[in-house]
């Protein structure tokens, strides 16, 4: 049987919670400061739609915006930048390249040596923390 895209969508809305799957799915933003937060610690943050490693924990930090912050996403993420015009505004748009969920924005004011901020929605994560 050959899936379909509605077959897909069904699957992500069992899959994820409502808001995951706003954000994820429907390119939603979550509520700045709505996010609780992840466990203290290395890991590596994955897509909550197909779990592919996006970012490192240490490549976190505190931005003060309301949503989680990166300076960069892992050397071999499938991360897809791509320009968004939506809202009136001129962006990149951050989407996971395994399975298209959109996970936040990414803007050239960021502190560490990239410059760059990676403004990803929590929910659009889940937080792998390093064993051992
Ligand atoms: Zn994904």
């Amino acid at each position: 049987m050959t899936q379909t895209p509605k077959d897909r969508d069904s699957a992500w809305r069992a899959k994820l919670s409502p808001l995951a799957y706003a954000v994820t799915r429907q390119a939603a933003t979550e509520p700045p400061f709505s996010h609780a937060g992840f466990a203290p610690g290395a890991g590596t943050f994955a897509c909550v739609c197909c779990g592919a490693p996006l970012f490192a924990a240490d490549a976190k930090f505190e931005s003060g915006c309301g949503w989680p912050a990166f300076s960069a996403p892992l050397p071999d993420a499938p991360v897809h930048e791509m320009r968004d015009t939506s809202h009136g505004m001129i962006r990149t748009e951050v989407r996971c390249a395994a399975c298209a969920a959109h996970l936040g924005h990414v803007f050239d004011d960021g502190p560490g040596p990239t410059g760059l901020r990676y403004c990803i929605n929590g929910v659009a994560l889940d937080f792998k923390p390093d064993k051992g």
